[in-house]
């Protein structure tokens, strides 16, 4: 299991620990503030010190230097993981607040609006209202609501992951492709880790697989590979994130998700 299982779960997986929803962790040290200062600064915060990150690569004993203080600082205030759909749909079932709102880190990278950022146990009118730019699209979903649009975004091979605000208060559920921050800096350029892998590794059966190939342009982390010899699909268990995704195309059912614990030598 991953650390934060260790440190926020007692040993069970963390983000389906009631407690890290909690309103009375919210209340405490200084989240609320923390995440209005998050959402008002992100642009400037986040590209300014990626940038800053990017440029001394060329100096690799600062690089590493300061990327480790911005990795630890990142697992004490805002870190990822990848979740299946099955427990994001969990998740969503434990909380009573559910706020769809604009995606900073999509807005950064594409200058675009998106909206497949969803706040979770918070009051949309106390943190995000004050916020013009967050206030005039906010959009509270009921329960099923909320659930359903999680589903459509699978389909859409768009992958979930749930983000601390101050760790282990869980404040969002993000649903991103390759557009997001997050995934441009620890898996298409490397230059930072902010997020685990799933609990979770993806199989082929090869009984199953029928070899249409399908599930190759699904994987956005490039994890799986295809036999021409054998004419079916496999998983390459070293790069797969275990965001499940590749399973909505599969026609036959091939692919499952195994538990990351079982595979020796398999980081998060
Ligand atoms: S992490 Fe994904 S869903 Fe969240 S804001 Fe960034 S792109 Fe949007
Ligand atoms: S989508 Fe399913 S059936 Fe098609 S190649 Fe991939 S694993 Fe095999
Ligand atoms: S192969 Fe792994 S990382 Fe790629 S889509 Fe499937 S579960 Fe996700």
């Amino acid at each position: 299991m991953c650390e934060f299982c260790t440190q926020h779960g007692e040993g069970e997986k963390w983000y389906l620990v009631m407690e890290n929803y909690s309103r009375e962790l919210l209340s405490q040290e200084g989240r609320v503030e923390f995440m209005e200062d998050f959402l008002v600064n992100f642009e400037k915060d986040k590209g300014t010190s990626l940038a800053r990150l990017d440029s001394l690569r060329s100096r690799p004993k600062l690089y590493r230097f300061f990327r480790r203080k911005a990795e630890a600082r990142a697992r004490a205030e805002h870190w990822g993981q990848v979740v299946p759909i099955e427990e994001i749909i969990e998740i969503v079932d434990m909380l009573d607040s559910v706020v769809r709102m604009p995606c900073v880190c999509r807005s950064l990278t594409t200058g675009r609006k998106a909206r497949y950022c969803f706040g979770i146990g918070i009051d949309p009118h106390s943190i995000l209202g004050k916020y013009p730019d967050y206030s005039h699209s906010l959009e509270v979903l009921e329960r099923e609501e909320a659930k359903e649009l999680l589903t459509s975004f699978d389909k859409k091979g768009l992958v979930h992951s749930v983000w601390t605000f101050k760790t282990p208060y869980i404040g969002g559920i993000c649903n991103c492709d390759m557009d997001c921050l997050a995934y441009r800096a620890q898996v298409k350029s490397g230059i930072l880790n902010t997020m685990f892998r799933a609990e979770y590794v993806g199989m082929v059966d090869w009984e199953l697989c029928n070899g249409c190939r399908r599930c190759l342009s699904s994987c956005q982390f490039g994890a799986v590979r295809y036999s021409h010899t054998m004419k079916r699909a496999a998983i390459d268990t070293r790069r797969c994130y275990g965001c499940g995704v590749c399973r909505a195309v599969c026609e036959p059912g091939a692919i499952t998700l195994s538990p990351r614990r079982g595979f020796a030598g398999l980081s998060w």
